[in-house]
């Protein structure tokens, strides 16, 4: 089959590659019908972070059961599911809490496992990490294509607003116009947030987090964006959702928040343990930090339901579709910042 491989910064490939197969009683093969390329892809594409020539790519699987093994109950041949970015086996004790990404079976997409940016994937541990969508949903691309965010993204947003202590009635900040920015603002307006203050440099972007629910805009960076910030909130807010993980927007996030308030960070950090995190601004204000790597397995169901009932849809996020071969260039597309989130579509 075919499938990316990562060569080296800059250099995707769409090659031949073997076969997926059952290697465990508890893997499922899936035949791959939507992927994407995600915005933490782009750190090893710039070489910014430690990624293996060889390794394949793609965290966001979506497809058809084709095979299971001897031990799989929860799924069949023929199921239309979505995985998580994170495998899980769904029993262990962090599972069983909601918390999946510290599964102690758990293992990530990629890497010493299959990519889902390719025709197939193993999944692992597959009753614990597919969940199945309901059949209804197959062949219709609208419904398909909103539900597929789930894998990532829209999952990961909503973790950003369950961290910060988003409920009805409050006034958060977002910092960051990335996709999982631009979900945070749907997960903290469908969590009842009254006013939700989106913070980013992309005018485009900005219009989208409108659009998806943010009450007011602050195009900006840095002390200049902070500023803005604490004018609007007088001081700061309660609830603040980082959702990029570079130093400057984790500075940005502790800054706006206000004494007492709680931030909820879900972009993987890079350069925060280098520069350093503000811990003395956290301490003399009592600031909470909260968050990780967002368990979105744990919230699947709940937010499929809103997505089959028509109340969610993140599928915005997404401002461009290409098919295999145009993987390489989809990453160009969203380096260059041509492209918020590409689709992949196979
Ligand atoms: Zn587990």
């Amino acid at each position: 089959m075919q499938a990316a491989v990562f060569h080296g910064p800059g250099d995707i490939r769409i090659e031949r590659v073997p076969d997926p197969r059952i290697q465990e009683p508890t893997d499922a093969i899936v035949r791959i019908t939507h992927t994407a390329i995600c915005g933490s892809d782009l750190w090893f594409y710039r070489g910014q972070s430690e990624y293996q020539a060889g390794w394949r790519t793609g965290h966001e699987p979506m497809g058809v059961v084709e095979e299971v093994g001897s031990a799989v109950r929860h799924v069949r041949r023929g199921d239309l599911v979505l995985a998580p970015f994170a495998i899980s086996d769904g029993t262990c004790e962090f599972c069983r809490k909601g918390l999946q990404t510290s599964c102690v079976h758990g293992n990530f997409w990629a890497r010493d496992l299959d990519g889902a940016q390719g025709e197939a994937v193993r999944a692992p541990l597959a009753d614990g990490t597919l969940v199945r969508v309901p059949d209804r949903v197959e062949g219709d691309e609208k419904l398909t294509t909103a539900l597929f965010p789930l894998t990532d993204v829209m999952g990961t947003g909503h973790h950003a607003a369950l961290c910060a202590g988003v409920v009805a009635g409050v006034t958060c900040v977002v910092v960051g116009d990335g996709a999982v920015g631009l979900c945070a603002v749907l997960a903290a307006k469908r969590l009842g947030a009254e006013r939700i203050i989106a913070v980013g440099h992309h005018a485009d972007r900005l219009d989208k987090a409108r659009a998806f629910g943010a009450t007011d805009v602050v195009s900006g960076q840095g002390p200049e964006a902070a500023a803005k910030v604490l004018e609007l909130t007088r001081g700061g807010a309660d609830h603040v959702l980082e959702c990029v993980g570079a130093a400057s927007s984790m500075d940005l996030a502790i800054q706006v928040t206000r004494p007492g308030g709680t931030i909820g960070y879900v972009g993987v950090p890079h350069g925060v343990a280098e520069k350093g995190l503000d811990v003395m601004t956290l301490f003399f204000g009592n600031r909470t930090l909260r968050g990780g790597p967002a368990p979105v397995r744990a919230y699947m169901k709940e937010l499929m339901e809103d997505v089959l009932a028509g109340t969610l849809d993140p599928s915005p996020v997404f401002d461009m579709t290409v098919d295999l071969a145009g993987v390489p260039a989809g990453y160009a597309a969203m380096d260059e910042r041509r492209a918020l989130k590409v689709m992949v579509k196979l």
